[in-house]
């Protein structure tokens, strides 16, 4: 703007020289004060700008050295549920004081749990190498602690014993270091109490003089009271846990004893002593292996399959599985017996238990069914068979000529009652399997052609249900070998009937396979039948159970035939088991399985000789 700026010098013009002078000072130094004070205010502010951010940055501190110690006391109660041992625990509340104080040692003594007895060991835990001298000074530390216990003093002074004795060291972390000559300048000591027992002391020193400044030792004692509760609580659990499994087990009508890693027993409930016959003082295994022993009742077992109980302990300990004895004849009573390990939280066997279930009046009633069956079947057969007998006679024309529905019904009454006597004998066989009575003779025989006639007898049977059964033998013919015709053909029999009843599809073909695997011949038999439903497939070969699939496909039936077929085939060596469904199909988008495999294996030596009085019943 020239305009203005030479109306300025016009009017600067008029005014003289020095005037014009001060002025222009004046303003300057006043520029130059407003200047300062805003340079004043200014630092002002810097210094103020310092002290918040300082502010902030010991907040910071502050706030992260607290989220560090709750980390450490979080994780040292994590780490404290996993251990029971106070040994453990210690090693742990050790670290974490380390992990917060690097520079510190940390030493304790423990006692066992539930006394003040305790160890001569002093436990050092530190992050550097420690001097003879050091290690002195804290142990005194330590006993000099410990002997201001009112209960140790009381305690026969055990404590100023434990000073007398020289105590042993052990290292948990960091070493001992001879040539180191500082020396502890300040420590503290903590009583470790749980709730009410003292069970360690612990003792935390450094080489600083001023070390356990208040908020120092505030969290030292935080971090041991955390610890200490926790502690507290697991016992408590585990008490009320120890107390519930005690009435438990007292109650129980089975007989239970349960023992620790050395043997000794630590649980015996009622039932078990009065089964030893030993109802008050102390018991030790060896006394109820000993009675077992003594009160086996030696006729009632097999030599070659018996396992005594102090086996069945020494094998439940060395295998890590449970032992079961199905059976233990023990005086006039029987008892079936579980032998199970116990594990550590190691995984070491800790221990185990000795299930006792007395099975006399199981074993009694099943007698006595047994015994029932196999006189009603004997008294049932004479009847039969005079009925069988006389409609032979009528059907012959014995007693006169008959008309179409009069021989209708005779064979009605036949067919019915061959049923019955099919029935009795299946009943009589399995009184004479259960009762060891069944005799079983082998000799050599070829298996092909064994298996041939029997298909050969079923050819009407199968083609009234629309069946063709197949077989398939192995290329080279087997040498001879040695089977009981009579109970072979049996099982093969009511595999290939079963086959033949329960298949479904319209001209279904059952295959019969006969192979060798190994040191064993297998006869196969294939069905596309209904199959075997998985959630029974465990009871097929239970006596008298059919499955409800079967019941619908097949009204007639005892549930008999695979259960005799089974004890025939173990008796004699050798295995019955199946594969259900054998076979897949798509029906309506579905897949569905279906069918039927039954696998009979016997060794190539063929069956074992059983000697006994009876054969089986057929007719
Ligand atoms: P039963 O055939 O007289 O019922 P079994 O002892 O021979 O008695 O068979 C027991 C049960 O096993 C049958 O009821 C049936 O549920 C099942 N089962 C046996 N063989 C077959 C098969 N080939 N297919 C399907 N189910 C079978």
């Amino acid at each position: 703007m020239p305009m203005s700026t030479n109306i300025d010098t016009a009017n600067s013009a008029e005014k003289s020289t020095d005037d014009t002078n001060t002025d222009e000072q004046k303003s300057l130094l006043n520029i130059l004060e407003d200047m300062n004070k805003g340079k004043e205010q200014l630092e002002d502010q810097r210094v103020a700008m310092f002290n918040i951010l300082e502010d902030v940055n010991i907040a910071q501190d502050a706030l992260e050295r607290k989220y560090k110690e709750l980390d450490v006391i979080e994780s040292l109660t994590q780490q404290l549920g996993l251990s029971l041992k106070l040994n453990t625990i210690m090693s742990r509340i050790s670290d974490s004081i380390l992990t917060l104080y690097p520079t510190v040692t940390v030493a304790y003594i423990i006692a066992p749990f539930d006394s003040y007895d305790f160890s001569k060991k002093v436990y050092v835990n530190s992050l550097n190498s420690v001097g003879n001298q050091y290690i002195r000074e804290l142990s005194n530390g330590l006993a000099l602690s410990l002997s201001t216990v009112p209960e140790l003093v009381k305690l026969k002074n055990s404590a100023k014993q434990w000073i007398m004795n020289t105590p042993e060291f052990s290292f948990v972390k960091g070493q001992r270091d001879n040539s180191k000559t500082a020396i502890p300048k300040s420590m503290i000591n903590v009583p470790l109490v749980v709730p009410d027992t003292l069970v360690g002391m612990v003792n935390i020193s450094s080489v600083d003089q001023d070390f356990f400044t208040l908020e120092v030792k505030r969290m030292i004692y935080t971090l041991i009271s955390t610890s200490v509760q926790t502690i507290d609580r697991i016992k408590k659990l585990i008490s009320a846990e120890h107390s519930r499994l005690q009435s438990l087990i007292e109650s129980m009508s089975n007989g239970v004893v349960m023992f620790d890693a050395d043997e000794n027993i630590v649980v015996a409930n009622p039932k078990i002593r009065s089964v030893i016959q030993k109802n008050t003082g102390k018991l030790s295994l060896d006394d109820i292996f000993s009675y077992f022993e003594q009160n086996l009742t030696k006729n009632e077992v097999d030599e070659n399959t018996f396992v005594s109980l102090s086996d069945a302990v020494e094998k439940a300990i060395t295998t890590t599985e449970t032992v079961h004895i199905k059976e233990f004849p023990l005086g006039r009573k029987y008892f079936e017996i579980f032998v199970t390990p116990v594990y550590g939280d190691q995984k070491e066997t800790a221990g185990g238990a000795i299930i006792l279930h007395d099975i006399t009046e199981l074993k009694e009633i099943d007698r006595m069914k047994s015994e029932f069956v196999s006189v009603a079947s004997h008294q049932l057969r004479t009847p039969l068979t005079a009925i069988n007998w006389y409609v032979e006679m009528l059907q012959a024309g014995d007693a006169g000529e008959l008309n179409k529905e009069q021989k209708d019904f005779l064979d009605e009454i036949y067919n019915g009652s061959t049923r019955m006597v099919k029935l009795v004998n299946d009943l009589l066989n399995v009184s004479r399997i259960e009762t060891g009575r069944l005799k079983i003779e082998p000799v050599p025989m070829q298996l092909e052609t064994f298996i041939k006639n029997i298909i050969h007898e079923l050819e009407v049977m199968a083609r009234e249900h629309l069946s063709t059964v197949l077989f398939v033998k192995p290329e080279k013919s087997l040498p001879k070998i040695a089977i009981d015709e009579t109970l072979m053909r049996q099982v093969v029999h009511n595999l290939i009937t079963n086959a033949i009843r329960y298949s479904t599809a319209e001209a279904s073909t059952i295959t019969v396979m006969l192979s060798q695997k190994e040191n064993t011949y297998v006869i196969s038999v294939s069905d596309s039948g209904i199959g075997i439903p998985k959630e029974v497939q465990g009871r097929i070969f239970e006596k008298f159970y059919r499955a409800d699939n079967a019941r619908e496909k097949e009204a007639e039936g005892s549930g008999i035939g695979l259960y005799i077929a089974k004890m025939i085939v173990e008796e004699s060596g050798g295995t019955l088991r199946f594969e259900s469904p054998n076979a897949f199909r798509t029906i309506k988008g579905e897949k569905e399985g279906y069918g039927a495999t039954f696998f009979l294996s016997l060794p190539t030596t063929g069956m074992k000789a059983h000697a006994g009085e009876r054969s089986l019943s057929n007719k």
